[in-house]
């Protein structure tokens, strides 16, 4: 029986981990559930899946949770603030962890998981963008693996040569393995194909309609922006060892394709499903066997014709802005994620107009030029220098 920590449990990946697990009682049980302070819905999760111990990250509303638990009838340990999360993802209450915390406040848990050797599904994106090669080192120290549940480098990961993990690929010579070239597809989001113009007014709610995936508001502004597939280049390069000019990007609006990988012989290999991330979920929980998802097969009798398009650069200027981080090395991708993370803030309470959210990102870049990755206290300075910077240009901005 395999213990699951799922970090994050209350979001969209906490809800579909969830749905997976209780699929395979004979396999896994959810043993630690956290959420930031949706205390109600936190609760729910405990009266389904029992775990041992509940967080909640706010710690004002430890009292509510224990007083809520014992009125639904449920026992188990109950802690609370962020210390506690990370400390429960070392700890000896889970084998498994899943890093579904959205942006950097996920940072320190799925570095505590990476150095205790737990697996670790990483959803949590913006940790790896952060922090690459440190957490990378911590998962090479602790001896656990890293298997990636974002569906694109879920589906790299499928596609690249069997009996390596993904941190064996991590430290493998690029071109070591024949693998040329990484695609990452895009769905373009909700916006694809408007003009400038048409996105100087669209709202929060527009944004966060996204065609295919049912996402959190943060990652879901993010795949508007096309930010998410910015972070996604970067995630990618971290884990597959691939330089920068060797990611691209095509837009595939089905969101069928999940990504593909090109081989030195002309070979393409891609993965395709259905847009539901237990796919991506279940793959990572059990591999290298394979369990059933509950997402059901794709008929490629029925399924619309498979388009794909290149990206938008100019509109959507997050991409080449995330591309440009990379290219600058150091710290710069973290102190986009951070200018990003308060930027997507601002634009979701409606005070920043959506097509500034690439203005205030460069601003923030430009203004705090990357340093190198010294340690993670000083990345935690840097991601702070910059939410403060963010905040100055927003308050010209708005
Ligand atoms: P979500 O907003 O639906 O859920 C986020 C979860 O994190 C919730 O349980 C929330 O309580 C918790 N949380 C938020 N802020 C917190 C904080 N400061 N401290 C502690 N807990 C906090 O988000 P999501 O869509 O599930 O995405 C989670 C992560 O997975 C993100 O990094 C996202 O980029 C990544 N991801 C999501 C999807 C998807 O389909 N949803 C796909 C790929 C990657
Ligand atoms: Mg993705």
């Amino acid at each position: 029986m395999k213990r699951v920590a799922v970090l994050g449990a209350t979001g969209s990946i906490g809800g579909n981990t969830l749905d997976v697990i209780a699929r395979h009682p004979e396999q896994f049980c959810a043993s630690v559930l956290t959420a930031q302070h949706r205390v109600e819905a936190l609760v729910a999760l405990c009266v389904t899946h029992r775990p041992q111990l509940a967080i909640i990250a706010d710690p004002a509303l430890e009292p509510e949770l224990a007083r809520r638990l014992t009125a639904a009838g449920v026992k188990c340990d109950i802690a609370s603030g962020h210390a506690a999360i990370a400390s429960a993802a070392a700890s000896s209450l889970c084998d498994v962890v899943v890093a579904a915390i959205v942006g950097a406040a996920g940072l320190d848990s799925t570095l505590a998981a990476a150095r205790a050797g737990k697996r670790l599904l990483l959803a949590n994106k913006e940790a790896i963008v952060m922090a690459g090669p440190l957490l990378l080192e911590a998962v090479r120290v602790g001896g656990g693996a890293l298997i990636p549940v974002d569906s694109e480098h879920n589906a790299v990961f499928q596609c690249l040569p069997p009996g390596q993990t993904a941190l064996g690929r991590a430290q493998a010579e690029p071109g070591h393995t024949g693998v040329r070239r990484l695609i990452l597809t895009a769905s373009g989001g909700p916006f694809r194909g408007w003009t400038r113009a048409q996105l100087a007014t669209v709202t929060p709610d527009q944004a966060c309609k996204h065609p295919n995936w049912v996402m959190g508001r943060k990652i879901s502004v993010d795949s508007a922006t096309l930010m998410n597939k910015g972070l996604e280049v970067i995630e990618a390069h971290h884990l597959f060892a691939m330089p920068v000019d060797a990611i691209d990007v095509v837009v595939h609006p089905q969101s069928l394709v999940h990504s593909f990988v090109e081989y030195i012989d002309g070979s393409l290999l891609a993965q395709l499903g259905h847009p539901d991330m237990r796919t991506a979920i279940a793959c990572a929980l059990a591999w290298p066997q394979r369990i059933e998802s509950g997402v059901p097969p794709l008929d490629l009798t029925t399924c619309a014709s498979l388009a794909f398009e290149a990206p938008d650069r100019a509109t959507f200027r997050c991409l080449d802005l995330a591309g440009a981080a990379l290219r600058a090395g150091g710290d710069s991708p973290a102190i986009l994620n951070a200018a990003n993370e308060i930027a997507v803030e601002a634009f979701l309470s409606g005070v920043l107009p959506f097509l500034a959210i690439a203005d205030v990102v460069e601003a923030v870049l430009t203004e705090l030029p990357g340093q190198a990755v010294v340690d993670i206290p000083t990345l935690c300075e840097r991601d702070a220098m910059a939410r403060d910077a963010a905040r100055r240009v927003l308050r010209h901005a708005c």
